[in-house]
């Protein structure tokens, strides 16, 4: 059975090999309106696993070929951390996959079971998701298995943000007329606020045909959701689908003003400025008014005024 995919390049997480811990079917603990795959029945733990002796001698021959990976990423059609082996598997990677690092895409549903808890803190990057903080807005969105306790979840990954010493991102996916309200959006906010040392918030929306009839939310709806949010938090738009946006021109003024809203990333700019708007952010640069750190595998701008007071705040 194939479990290793890849090399697959993206731009969040670099060049990686893929485990696909459920190959042969969905096997989730969700059942998503947005996933890419058919709807199903959801369930706690896999039915058909693959054995960890033949992921290791799969990922053993494919890391004979390919070098120069950023990441050995720990996915599945499904959720990988129902996959009951995922301790042992991690610990195997972890002998072979030399200066490689592990990265888990989780939707973060059993994260308050302490040992996947312990599992995930193995890894060197972990992705996690938070759609909702509501509970009736996250089971329209996410469908989740019938034990699934979402203050328990929102609540582990807190303490999971400030025990982990890897690198974390969390993502949030957006569906019209569900998430996107002001009042999810604050309380979203209001959660990320609790969080420590997130490398990257990904905002997304539905990218390829979903398993429900649901609508997506273009690039400028993303880009007003990501302005909600506090400047402070390093948020990077996913989705790039429907990008109806034109390159405007902004002023010096308008530049920082809009920085000062939230940071933006180079691809962000590269969307939305026009050429004489990336001069000013230049000269911006040069005056030292704008700040460029590099987090969370991108390089994001920011007023450098609020960079200042970011950084006696934490
Ligand atoms: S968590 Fe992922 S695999 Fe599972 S239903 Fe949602 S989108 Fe699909």
């Amino acid at each position: 059975m194939k479990t290793i995919f890849g090399p697959v390049n993206s731009r969040r997480f670099g060049s990686s090999l893929g485990i696909d811990l459920s190959s042969q079917l969905k096997q989730c603990n969700f059942d998503c309106l947005y996933c890419e795959l058919s709807p199903s029945a959801t369930m706690q733990e896999q039915v058909d696993t693959v054995a960890v002796e033949d992921i290791v001698n799969e990922l053993t021959e494919a890391l004979k070929t390919h070098k120069n990976l950023d990441a050995i990423t720990f996915t599945a059609n499904g959720e990988p951390s129902i996959y009951p082996n995922l301790n042992e598997l991690v610990d195997e990677v972890d002998k072979i996959k030399q200066s490689t690092q592990t990265l888990i895409l989780s939707n973060g549903a059993n994260i308050y079971d302490p040992n996947i808890y312990k599992t995930l803190l193995k890894f060197d990057q972990v992705k996690l998701s938070v759609d909702a903080i509501s509970k009736d807005i996250f089971n329209k969105i996410d469908r989740p298995y019938k034990d699934i306790d979402l203050d328990k979840i929102l609540s582990s990954i807190v303490k999971f943000s400030k025990e982990y010493k890897g690198k974390l991102y969390l993502e949030t996916l957006f569906v019209k007329g569900l998430n996107d309200t002001k009042d999810e959006i604050k309380k979203l906010n209001t959660f990320y606020l609790k969080l420590q040392k997130i490398q990257r918030f990904d905002l997304g929306s539905v990218d390829r045909p979903p398993a429900y009839p649901i609508e997506a939310i273009s690039f400028d709806e993303l880009y007003d959701i990501s302005k909600e949010f506090d400047s402070s938090l390093p948020i990077f738009i996913a989705s790039r689908k429907n990008l109806d946006n034109k390159q405007s021109f902004y002023t010096k003024d308008e530049i920082l003003n809009t920085l000062d809203k939230r940071p933006l990333t180079k691809e962000d700019i590269e969307i939305l400025f026009d050429n004489e708007s990336k001069i000013n952010l230049n000269l911006l640069e040069k005056e030292q008014k704008v700040s460029k750190k590099e987090q969370g595998n991108f390089i994001f701008y920011e007023n450098s005024k609020n960079f200042i007071k970011k950084r006696k705040k934490h």
